[in-house]
């Protein structure tokens, strides 16, 4: 069952999703040839604290890091790590943060320096295949038609949808009900309704959709064919019948201090 969101709750809701946004932004001025996720995971972590929120994902079922940073062809659940990151890469800063008993949650995948023209392919169409997901959030419709936004987005570029992971609800829990699958078919699965926060986040391989967790350490996703993965992710509230922006990428877009 779905509980819609109260407005005192949205507005909660509202105020952490702003903290992760500017917490990207921060990881996205940082990002640079030479910069270690780690340094980049640090970064993040400070500025959470200093703005009164936790790192949610620290800890949460053994994760052992603040935020996860994601290079190249791991789609997810990046660990950070001390490996410099090279002109060409492209990284994945996905940031969880618990403010006031609510949860945020937002991704975003930075370029490292200059990347190919199909690796910037894969980071643009992910990112617009969200954009149409939060199109198709509409009041009556159902979790299918943004599954189905997103995927016939991403399949008629020639990329593939991961299908392993999904978006989610959002509020005290960090994944809610329902899930938010970036495939689907139009017309089936739960209905949306006013009040409902949801986070969106198509994960996109420029190769084949396989993916497998890494032995090592049983967290990190990695596409079985090593082409790269982007990975955006916002979280909306359906309200007045339409979904409503709650975090947000303009601090990364419109900081003249982060090149793209
Ligand atoms: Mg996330
Ligand atoms: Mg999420």
């Amino acid at each position: 069952m779905v509980r819609p969101k109260t407005e005192e709750e949205i507005a909660l809701l509202r105020e952490n999703a702003i903290i992760v946004s500017k917490a990207l932004a921060e990881v996205g001025k940082a990002v640079a040839p030479g910069v270690t996720t780690r340094e980049l995971c640090r970064v993040a972590e400070t500025f959470i604290r200093d703005n009164g929120a936790i790192p949610s994902f620290l800890g949460f079922e053994g994760f052992p890091a603040a935020i996860c940073t994601s290079v190249n062809d791991v789609v997810v659940h990046g660990f950070p790590s001390d490996t410099p990151l090279k002109e060409g890469d492209i990284v994945t800063a996905d940031i969880g943060t618990l403010y006031k008993g609510y949860n945020g949650d937002s991704a975003y995948t930075f370029p490292v320096g200059e990347v190919d023209a199909e690796t910037r392919r894969l980071m643009d169409v992910t990112k617009a295949s969200l954009y149409k997901g939060i199109g198709a959030a509409v009041a009556g419709n159902r979790v299918g038609d943004i599954g189905y936004a997103v995927q016939s987005f991403v399949e008629s570029a020639g990329f593939s949808v991961v299908r392993e992971l999904e978006g989610h609800g959002i509020g005290k829990g960090m994944h809610e009900s329902p899930g938010v699958p970036n495939y689907g078919r139009p017309g089936q699965g739960p209905k949306l309704v006013d009040g409902m926060t949801i986070c969106i986040e198509p994960m996109v391989n420029a190769g084949g959709r396989s993916v497998y967790v890494s032995r090592n350490n049983g967290w990190e996703v990695h596409t079985s064919d090593r082409s790269n993965a982007a990975h955006y992710e916002l979280t909306v509230v359906v309200r007045h019948g339409k979904a409503e922006l709650l975090s947000c990428f303009d601090f990364i877009e419109k900081d003249p201090a982060i090149k793209f």
